[in-house]
C-alpha cells in the first residue's frame, strides 16, 4: 500500500498522509453490491440523513474551512462562502426541493389510438457513480456532486485529487457522521492509475468528472469501452466584456474579484477582459489600483488572496507571463513571484497590449493574471469571446438590459452572468456546466439533479383488448390505417368529420381494439 503525503501550499510542509489501496475492486464490490438496498431507502429516510448531514456540516464548518484552507490555499473566509456555504445550502436545496423534482409524474399519451392507456415517467437511479475530482474546490465539487447522487439513489466511489487528500477524507467522514451507511460511499485516493481503475470497473455505471480537458477526453474513452453515462465538468477560459456604459469603479472591482479569487485557481475564473475602447483606460487604471489593493499572505490570517496550490500550475503561470512579454505585452503591476512570503505566492498581475498569439489569451491559465483588451463594436467583442475552443461561463457588465440580452444570446458558454462573474455556482438551482470543449452534461440545480437519475416510461393497460396492430394483418388494417394516416395530415375539421364517418362503418372492429370514446375524444382535439 503506497501512501501520498498532503503538504500546505504557504508552508510546504507535511499536514498528513493517506493510503492508496491496491485493492480498488474490493471497495467497488461493497458499494456495488448495496446499490439495490439504498435505491430502495423510502425518501423520509434519506431525507432525515441529508438533515443529520446539514447539521454536521454546520458544527463542523470552521474545521472544515480551515483545513481547506491549510491543505488548498484559499483564505479562510472564502473557504467558507465558497466551498461550505454553497455545499450547506445544496443540501438545504434537496430537503425542500428534491422530492418534487425526483417524483414520478405522469406521460399523457399524445397519439389518439393510445388513448385508454396510462403512463408515467419514473426517475431511476444508474447505480454505482465515479466521482472523480480536482483539488482546486476540493470540498464544495465533489461534495455537491456526492449529495445529489446519494438524494437520488445512486451509491458513490470517490476519488479525491492527490493534491488535496485529507479535505476527500473529512467530505466522507461527515456523510459517515450523518449517519449514512458506510456502503453508500467509499474512497479511494490515488492518481490517474487509480482514476482508471474506478472507470473501468464493470460494475460503476455513471462518471461525474471535473477537471482538464485531456483528462476528461481519456474519461469519455474510457468510459466508452462499456457505455457508460458521462459528465464532464472541465477547464474555461472565460471572458468578461465590458460595454461603454458600465460603471468604472463596481465593474473593476468585479473582474478582479472573479480573476483573482482562489488565486484564480477557479475554472470559471475571468481570464480575459474585453474593454470598449471610449471606456478602456479608466477601466485599466481602476483595475490596476484594485489589484494593488489585494493583501497576500497567509490563508488562515485576514488576506484577499493565499498561494497557489502546487508548483506545476505555478509554473504555467509563469510561462505565460514570459511569453505574453516576449511577445510585447506589457505588465502593469505582478508578473513575479512575491518570495517573502513563500514560493507558491504569485502577485496578482494586469496585462495590457495583449493579442490572440498569446498563450495568455488562448489556453487556461488557471492562476492570477487580468489580461485586457480593448474592442470597437459589439461584434467584435463577440467574435474575440467566442474565438476559443472552451464555452464555460462568460459575464456582461453594462446598465443597458437590452444590449447585455443581446450579446448574451450570442455568447457560447454554459452560464452567463451579467454585472458579476462566477457566484452563480453558490446558486443551488443554476446549474453548472459549459458547452464546446468545457464539458458534457450538467450538474447542481434541478436539471443537475435529473442527470443523476435514468428515465424510465411506464406504460400501462388494463383494458383486456387486444391491440389493433397485432398479428394477424388484414386488408381493414391497412385501410383504417389509411384513414387514420389522413386524420394525422392536417385535415380541415369539415374532412376531420368525413374520416370519421367513414370510420364509423368499422365501428365493430374498432370496439374490439381501441378505448372508443376516448380515441373520437382525443381525435378531435389533435
Ligand atoms: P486533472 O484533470 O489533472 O485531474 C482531475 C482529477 O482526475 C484528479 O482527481 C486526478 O487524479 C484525476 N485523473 C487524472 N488523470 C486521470 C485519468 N487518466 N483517469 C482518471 N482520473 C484521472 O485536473 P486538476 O489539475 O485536478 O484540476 C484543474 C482543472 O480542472 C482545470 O482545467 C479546471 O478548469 C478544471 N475544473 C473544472 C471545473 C468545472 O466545473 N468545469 C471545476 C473545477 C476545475
Amino acid at each position: 500500500m503506497s501512501e501520498i503525503i498532503s503538504t500546505n501550499p504557504a508552508t510546504g510542509r507535511e499536514i498528513g498522509r493517506v493510503h492508496v489501496p491496491r485493492d480498488i475492486p474490493s471497495i467497488i464490490e461493497k458499494v456495488h453490491s448495496f446499490n439495490q438496498k439504498w435505491s430502495e431507502t423510502s425518501i423520509r429516510e434519506r431525507k432525515r440523513l441529508f438533515l443529520n448531514l446539514k447539521k454536521v456540516l454546520f458544527k463542523r464548518y470552521e474545521e472544515v474551512a480551515h483545513l481547506i484552507a491549510v491543505e488548498q490555499g484559499k483564505p479562510v473566509i472564502e473557504a467558507i462562502l465558497a466551498e461550505v456555504l454553497s455545499s450547506l445550502d445544496a443540501v438545504h436545496y434537496l430537503l425542500k426541493k428534491g422530492p418534487s423534482i425526483l417524483k414520478s409524474r405522469p406521460a399523457p399519451h399524445f397519439q389518439p389510438l393510445f388513448a385508454g392507456k396510462r403512463a408515467r415517467y419514473r426517475f431511476v437511479p444508474y447505480g454505482t457513480w465515479a466521482v472523480i475530482s480536482p483539488w482546486n474546490y476540493p470540498f464544495a465539487i465533489p461534495f455537491i456532486q456526492i449529495a445529489h447522487l446519494l438524494f437520488s439513489g445512486n451509491t458513490v466511489v470517490f476519488k479525491p485529487s492527490p493534491i488535496t487528500p485529507l479535505i476527500g477524507e473529512k467530505l466522507v467522514q461527515l456523510f459517515l457522521e450523518a449517519g449514512f451507511p458506510e456502503e453508500t460511499i467509499a474512497i479511494i485516493h490515488g492518481g490517474a492509475k487509480e482514476g482508471e481503475a474506478i472507470i473501468t470497473d464493470e460494475r460503476v455505471q455513471a462518471v461525474v468528472f471535473t477537471g482538464s480537458v485531456p483528462t476528461g477526453r481519456r474519461i469519455m474513452e474510457l468510459a466508452s469501452r462499456k457505455p457508460k453515462k458521462v459528465i464532464l465538468e472541465l477547464g474555461g477560459k472565460d471572458p468578461a466584456i465590458v460595454l461603454p456604459d458600465a460603471p468604472v469603479e463596481r465593474t473593476a472591482r468585479g473582474i478582479v474579484w472573479g480573476a483573482i479569487m482562489n488565486a484564480g485557481q477557479t475554472c470559471a475564473s475571468i481570464e480575459r477582459v474585453y474593454v470598449h475602447r471610449d471606456i478602456y483606460s479608466r477601466i485599466v487604471d481602476a483595475v490596476v489600483e484594485e489589484v494593488r489593493r489585494i493583501r497576500m499572505g497567509n490563508p488562515l490570517e485576514e488576506v484577499d488572496m493565499g498561494p497557489m496550490t502546487v508548483d506545476f500550475q505555478l509554473k504555467k503561470v509563469l510561462n505565460q507571463v514570459e511569453d505574453a512579454k516576449k511577445k510585447g505585452a506589457q505588465i502593469l503591476t505582478g508578473g513575479e513571484v512575491n518570495p517573502d512570503l513563500g514560493p507558491l505566492f504569485m502577485e496578482p498581475t494586469v496585462l495590457v497590449n495583449v493579442n490572440r498569439e498569446m498563450a495568455v489569451m488562448k489556453e487556461e491559465t488557471f492562476g492570477p493574471l487580468i489580461p485586457i483588451i480593448p474592442f470597437d463594436s459589439e461584434q467584435e467583442a463577440v467574435e474575440m469571446a467566442n474565438d476559443i475552443p472552451y464555452g464555460l461561463t462568460a459575464s456582461i457588465w453594462t446598465g443597458d438590459e437590452e444590449s447585455a440580452r443581446r450579446i448574451a444570446r450570442k455568447l457560447q458558454a454554459g452560464v452567463i452572468t451579467i454585472n458579476s462573474h462566477v457566484y452563480s455556482f453558490a446558486e443551488p438551482e443554476s446549474i453548472w456546466g459549459g458547452v464546446k470543449e468545457s464539458g458534457v452534461g450538467r450538474t447542481h440545480g434541478r436539471f443537475g439533479l435529473m442527470e443523476t437519475v435514468q428515465i424510465q416510461y411506464m406504460d400501462e393497460d388494463y383494458s383486456g383488448k387486444p391491440e389493433i396492430w397485432w398479428y394477424p394483418y388484414k386488408k381493414t388494417l391497412e385501410e383504417l390505417t389509411a384513414m387514420w394516416l389522413e386524420l394525422m395530415a392536417n385535415p380541415t375539421p369539415v374532412d376531420k368529420v368525413r374520416i370519421m364517418m367513414r370510420l364509423s362503418s368499422r365501428i365493430g372492429y374498432l370496439n374490439r381494439h381501441l378505448n372508443l370514446p376516448r380515441v373520437i375524444w382525443k381525435t378531435m382535439w389533435y
